[in-house]
């Protein structure tokens, strides 16, 4: 019924042992492979990449150029330019700072953002660059007559999370294009949650950037993947790699990704993600994605049966993810997240989730629990997740 063997999987992942982790939206694991292709790296070639002939160096940029197509191909993106950065921030931030920008130009933004898809936004004030900050509705769904509403002759780009980190809410991206298209605005999906645990294909959604994080699909840390539909943005940083060709008072930048990677990379990251997505391709996105709904569905009923219990969560299966924020009365979030770490060795995220507007748009002024599952999350683990919390709220 699981659509994939959860326990073979599990074996992959080496750190798992006698807890419950359920806090992958901040990271996840990495399965051996991944794990492997690092040590692989370390023991057989490491070398830098795109500079010289010898046969390391031969090896590693082979290996970090075919992560790319691997990662372009994995979200349907072969046509545009895949780039490798640190993490979400630095691709969104790369974007920011990259669109050359007039003063009254409008960037529209919405109250669900993570602060990485908010902050970078704020910051071209300086450059005389007005945001508007869309609100949700009742639901939690996003308020999309207010955002198609908010789009005017100025607006240049529209900045939108896929998938909410802090309540799970799946975002109308494809409608959302769908305007943007035809009013001319750039739109920038924040697909740091959605990439993870769904199919996502840029054929469909139809953005202009979308920027994820490889730390959160089983991929190394300080990887993560900015892809644009074409080179329109400036490179924020110059230098070695990035070039073509260099003259006394003049440069040539590189075609495709290069140009945007200036300095030796996360050569290692890069080819670990492109491991990660093999092992996320031969599992299937579908079914990562069915095994997930349920396990959240299972663990909404259950924590929602529980007296004393608030979950913050949309009610459609279809308009969630694997997150799911909740609050016991009385108790501080932390609180919850230190019994839970301590009495029953399980592992959640508590307070704000780098989303301090939308918990005060919320009025969660403590912010909140937060559990978050992964493809090798179990159906036991949210039981005893479910029951702990009972033991929460009975003891309140
Ligand atoms: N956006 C969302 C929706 C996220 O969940 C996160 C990570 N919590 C980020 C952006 C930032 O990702 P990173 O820390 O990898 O840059």
């Amino acid at each position: 019924a699981e659509g994939f063997a959860v326990d073979a999987v599990r074996k992959d992942f080496p750190i798992l042992g006698d807890f419950v982790y359920l806090d992958s939206a901040a990271m996840s694991f990495s399965p051996e492979p991944v794990v492997a292709a690092h040590l692989e790296f370390e023991h057989r070639y490491r070398a830098n990449v795109g500079r010289g002939v010898h046969r390391f160096t031969r090896i590693a940029t082979q290996r970090y150029w075919h992560a790319h197509e691997k990662v372009a191909r994995f979200i349907g993106g072969d046509a545009g330019v895949t780039v490798f950065t640190k993490n979400t921030t630095e691709a969104i931030n790369m974007v920011a700072q990259g669109l050359c920008w007039k003063p009254g130009d409008r960037v529209i933004t919405t109250i669900l953002e993570h602060h990485s898809n908010l902050l970078p936004w704020r910051a071209l004030a300086r450059q005389g660059v007005a945001l508007d900050v869309i609100g949700i509705n009742e639901d939690y769904s996003l308020d999309l007559a207010a955002l198609e509403d908010a789009i005017t002759d100025t607006t240049r780009l529209v900045a939108v999370t896929h998938a909410s980190n802090a309540i799970g809410v799946v975002t109308p991206v494809e409608e959302i294009a769908r305007i943007c298209r035809d009013r001319g605005v750039l739109l920038l999906v924040d697909a740091a949650q959605s990439v993870p645990h769904m199919p996502v294909d840029i054929g469909r959604l139809g953005c202009d950037f979308l920027c994820f994080s490889g730390h959160k699909m089983l991929g190394p840390t300080g990887t993560g993947v900015l892809w644009m539909r074409e080179a329109i943005i400036e490179p924020s940083l110059l230098g070695g790699g990035m070039i073509e060709t260099v003259t006394e008072d003049a440069y040539v930048p590189a075609e495709g990704y290069g140009r945007y990677e200036a300095g030796t990379p996360n050569v290692a990251g890069g080819i670990g993600l492109g491991v990660a997505v093999d092992y996320l391709e031969a599992i299937g996105m579908e079914k990562i994605r069915r095994h997930e709904e349920r396990l959240t569905t299972r663990l909404i009923e259950g924590l929602s049966a529980i007296d004393g219990v608030r979950v913050y969560a949309p009610k459609d299966p279809a308009s969630r993810i694997g997150v799911v924020s909740f609050n016991v009365e009385n108790i501080h979030p932390h609180e919850v997240a230190q019994y839970l770490d301590e009495e029953a060795e399980i592992l959640v995220r508590s307070g704000y989730h780098c989303c301090q507007p939308l918990m005060e748009y919320l009025g969660l002024p403590d912010g909140t629990v937060r559990a978050s599952l992964s493809l090798y999350t179990t159906e036991q683990e949210i039981d005893l997740l479910i029951a702990a919390v009972g033991e929460i709220a009975r003891g309140r």
